[in-house]
């Protein structure tokens, strides 16, 4: 069965990502989230924090590993053998932006496919920035994050803790 992978920043991951990833985990027989690290972004989790946290959410589904890639997404893919990525397309915004992102990476990783995904309807409203500023602002999120990692948003972000060395 194939490999997929499923790139991004998650951070953190949301129930809308987790929901792309329960229904690409179906469409192959092994997903790697990838978790990718962006140097140039302050970031809310440490990449290593973020991959613990996604693992917490995907426990139930046996086909699914998650990663942290800091290199070449073209190194990633021939490492794990994957034949393509999958991405989430929440409305027109996403569709222009991961169209331009898929033909432009297609000059560097030729032979990779890029899979789309529509997002649920009631998702599509929910991003990672989102979640971090209704969390900084002590609103629920309890509808955004899957719930194993509520209290661990609201004490990053709403308690103000202190990014954990990893
Ligand atoms: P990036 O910074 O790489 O865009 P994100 O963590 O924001 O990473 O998103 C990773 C992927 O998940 C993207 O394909 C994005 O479109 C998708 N995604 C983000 N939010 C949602 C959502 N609410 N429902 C479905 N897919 C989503």
């Amino acid at each position: 069965m194939s490999v997929l992978i499923y790139p991004g920043s998650f951070d953190p991951f949301t129930v809308g990502h987790l929901d792309i990833a329960r229904r690409a985990s179906r469409l192959c027989g092994t997903l790697y989230v990838a978790v990718l690290p962006n140097p140039d972004k302050q970031s809310a989790f440490t990449p290593e924090e973020r991959v613990r946290m996604i693992e917490a959410c995907v426990q139930d589904l046996p086909n699914v590993r998650v990663e942290c890639h800091g290199g070449l997404l073209a190194d990633y893919y021939r490492r794990t053998g994957a034949v393509g990525a999958v991405r989430g397309l929440r409305g027109a915004r996403d569709v222009q932006y991961e169209l331009e992102q898929a033909m432009g990476n297609r000059l560097f990783e030729p032979g990779y496919e890029v899979l789309f995904i529509p997002c649920r309807p009631d998702y599509s409203w929910i991003s990672s920035s989102l979640v971090r500023e209704v969390a900084r602002l002590g609103g629920d999120i309890s509808n955004l994050v899957p719930a194993v990692n509520v209290r661990r948003v609201r004490e990053r972000l709403f308690a103000g803790e202190q990014p954990s060395e990893d």
